[in-house]
C-alpha cells in the first residue's frame, strides 16, 4: 500500500499531512501525486469527498516550495465554480502550508477590490478564485498572469453547468503556455473533453469510482408520498419532513436538507424554525458574510439543519453530517449523488433519505437508474393525512400554506396567497380587497407558489436548452444576464454575483421546470408560453362541454 511518505512531497508537507491526520493516499491522491510532481498536466476524473482537493494542493505547494512570488506575477492558480468551494480550498492550502512560507490570494465576491489588490500587489505564490472576479481584476490591470506555472481547474463539470466554460478558456489563454495544468472534473461532458484536448498536454488521466457506487456507507430511503389534497402538497411535505426528522432523534446529529428552488429553501427554513428546529437557509441570495456566517455555524455544531440548494452547497466539504434529507428530487439524477455525498463522507456512516412526490417520479427513476440500485421505500410517516396536516397548516407560516386556510372561495384563497407571498413568514390574515387577485383565481397550486419566486432566478437563459446554454454562453452575454439580475452582495462583485445567481438560476430552471411545464402559467420571467388553456381547464368550461354531450 502506498504510504504519504512514498509520494516524494516536501518534507514540511508531510509533516503537515501527518499532523492532519492522514494515514494514506486516497486512490486520486495516489493516482494524481506522482505524475504532477514530474510536471505533468494531470486528468483527474473525482468527485468531491474523494480527497482531490489534496490531490492537487500537495504537489501544487511541493512544487511551489522552491522559488519566490513576485508582484502581480501570481506563480499558480486554482478556479473554482463558487465562493464556497474556493474558500474551502483556501483553507485546505493553510493546513497544508503551516510550515511552509507561501502566500495565498481568496479572489472571490464578497470581498472588497482593495484588499486583494493589496495582496495580489505584493505578490502572492497562489491565487484561489472564482473565474469571474479574477478576469475583473485582470481586466482592471491589476493582474499579470504571465508566471503562472501550475493551474488548476476543480469542479469543471460544474463550471460547464454555470456557464463558465468560455471565461476557462480565456484564463487559459492568458496564461502561459507552458504551464502545468491539473484539471480536475467527475464527470466527462463532452465539452469538458474538448477542453481538456485544446488545454492540456498529454495528461496522466487518473479516474476514480463514481462517488454513487463508492457510499457504501450511506443508508439511502425514500418515502413516496402523495398529499391529501394537491394544494396542501407543499404543507403537508414538510410535516413529513420534520416527521422524518422526528423519527431519527439523537442520530440526526445534523444534516443537510435539499432543496430545488431557493424560495423553496427559505420557506422550509422558516416552517422549521417556527416549529422549533434549529436551522437556516443557504443559497445565492443571501449575501456574502450570512452565507460564512451560517456554513462557519454548520460546520462548527452551533447550527443543526442548514437547508440548502444545490449551488450553495456545492463541493462544501463538512467532514461529519450525519444525514441529508432531499425535500425535493432533484431533477437532475447526478445531483442526487452529489447531495447524498454530503453525509457518510471519509467512511463515516450516513443517512440519506428524500421525499418523493407523484410528479418526481419520472426523475426519481432516473436516479435509481444512473445508481442502479432501487432505493428502499419508507414508510410514509403521514399515514393517513387530513384534519391532522390542516391543522398544522395553520401554524406553519410558510407562503403556500395560505391556501388551506381559506378553503371558501378561489378568489380569497388568491387574495390570501398573494399578500403572504410578500409578507412571509409573518402574513396575517388578509382583510384588504385586491381586484387583481380575481384573475388569479383559478391559478393551479403550482403555479400559484411561483409568484414566491424573484425574476432574478428565472433569467432569458432559462428559456434556452440546458446544453446550449452552458456550453456555448460567451462571456458578454453572461454579463448582459448578470446585468438583469438583482445585486445580492453588497460589494462591486459583478462576476460573482453573476456566478451564483446564473447557477441558482439554472437550479430554479431545473427545479420548477416540472412545475411550470404543467401548470404553464408563470411565463413572467421567462417560461415557456402556453396557447390557449394548458392542462389546467376551468371547472365551468367542462361542464358546458358535458352538458351538452350529455344533451
Ligand atoms: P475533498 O474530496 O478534497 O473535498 O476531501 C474530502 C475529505 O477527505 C476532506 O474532509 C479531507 O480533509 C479528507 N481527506 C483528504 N485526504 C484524506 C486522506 N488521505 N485520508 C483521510 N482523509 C482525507
Amino acid at each position: 500500500m502506498i504510504k504519504f511518505s512514498d509520494l516524494n512531497l516536501n518534507p514540511k508537507v508531510l509533516k503537515a499531512v501527518e499532523e492532519a491526520g492522514y494515514e494514506i493516499p486516497t486512490p486520486i491522491q495516489a493516482g494524481a501525486i506522482p505524475p504532477a510532481l514530474d510536471g505533468r498536466d494531470v486528468l483527474g476524473i473525482a468527485q468531491t469527498g474523494t480527497g482531490k482537493t489534496a490531490g492537487f494542493v500537495l504537489p501544487m505547494i511541493t512544487l511551489l516550495a522552491r522559488g519566490r512570488a513576485r508582484a502581480r506575477m501570481p506563480r499558480s492558480l486554482v478556479l473554482c465554480p463558487t465562493r464556497e468551494l474556493a474558500a474551502q480550498v483556501a483553507e485546505n492550502f493553510d493546513t497544508y502550508t503551516k510550515h511552509l512560507k507561501l502566500t495565498k490570494a481568496l479572489l472571490i465576491g464578497g470581498v472588497s477590490f482593495k484588499e486583494q489588490d493589496t495582496l495580489i500587489d505584493k505578490g502572492v505564490d497562489v491565487l484561489i478564485a472564482t473565474p469571474g472576479r479574477l478576469l475583473d481584476h485582470f481586466e482592471r490591470g491589476k493582474l499579470i498572469l504571465s508566471d503562472v506555472k501550475v493551474m488548476v481547474v476543480d469542479e469543471a463539470d460544474r463550471m460547464l453547468d454555470m456557464g463558465f466554460i468560455p471565461d476557462i478558456e480565456r484564463i487559459f489563454g492568458l496564461t502561459p503556455f507552458t504551464r502545468q495544468t491539473l484539471f480536475f472534473s467527475a464527470t466527462m461532458a463532452p465539452e469538458i473533453e474538448r477542453i481538456t484536448n485544446t488545454f492540456l498536454s498529454n495528461p496522466a488521466r487518473i479516474e476514480v469510482a463514481r462517488q454513487a457506487s463508492a457510499s457504501e456507507t450511506i443508508e439511502q430511503g425514500v418515502v413516496m408520498f402523495k398529499a391529501s389534497r394537491k394544494d396542501r402538497e407543499a404543507t403537508e411535505k414538510r410535516k413529513v419532513l420534520r416527521m422524518m426528522i422526528d423519527a431519527e432523534g439523537d442520530k440526526c446529529t445534523n444534516a443537510i436538507i435539499f432543496c430545488n428552488r431557493k424560495t423553496d429553501v427559505d420557506t422550509v427554513s422558516k416552517s422549521l424554525k417556527q416549529h422549533g428546529y434549529d436551522a437556516a437557509p443557504i443559497h445565492g441570495d443571501l449575501d456574502q458574510s450570512q452565507r460564512t456566517r451560517t456554513l462557519d455555524g454548520f460546520r462548527a455544531g452551533d447550527l443543526r439543519f442548514l437547508v440548502a440548494s444545490d449551488v450553495a452547497a456545492r463541493g462544501l466539504d463538512v467532514p461529519s453530517v450525519s444525514h441529508v434529507f432531499n425535500f425535493d428530487v432533484p431533477s437532475h439524477a447526478e445531483d442526487y449523488v452529489h447531495r447524498i455525498g454530503r453525509t457518510g463522507r471519509a467512511g463515516r456512516d450516513g443517512k440519506a433519505m428524500m421525499i418523493c412526490v407523484p410528479r418526481d417520479e419520472k426523475n426519481f427513476e432516473d436516479i435509481e437508474r444512473l445508481i442502479q440500485r432501487e432505493i428502499p421505500r419508507l414508510e410514509n410517516p403521514l399515514g393517513h393525512i387530513g384534519a391532522e396536516a390542516q391543522g398544522d397548516a395553520v401554524q406553519d407560516g410558510a407562503p403556500e400554506d395560505t391556501t388551506e386556510k381559506k378553503p371558501a372561495s378561489g378568489r380569497s384563497r388568491s387574495r390570501s396567497r398573494n399578500r403572504k407571498t410578500d409578507d412571509a413568514p409573518q402574513a396575517k390574515p388578509e382583510v384588504k380587497s385586491e381586484a387583481k387577485s380575481e384573475a388569479k383565481a383559478e391559478t393551479t397550486p403550482e403555479a400559484a407558489s411561483a409568484p414566491a419566486e424573484k425574476p432574478a432566478e428565472q433569467p432569458a437563459e432559462a428559456q434556452q436548452p440546458r446544453a446550449a446554454r452552458t456550453e456555448h454562453a460567451p462571456r458578454q452575454q453572461a454579463e448582459a444576464r448578470a446585468q438583469t439580475a438583482p445585486q445580492e452582495t453588497a460589494d462591486n462583485s459583478r462576476n460573482d454575483q453573476r456566478n451564483d445567481t446564473r447557477s441558482d438560476a439554472s437550479d430554479t430552471k431545473r427545479g420548477g421546470s416540472s412545475s411550470r411545464s404543467r401548470g404553464g402559467r408563470d411565463d413572467r420571467g421567462g417560461g415557456s408560453r402556453v396557447t390557449g388553456l394548458g392542462d389546467h381547464t376551468p371547472t365551468f368550461i367542462e361542464k358546458s362541454f358535458a352538458e351538452r354531450y350529455d344533451g
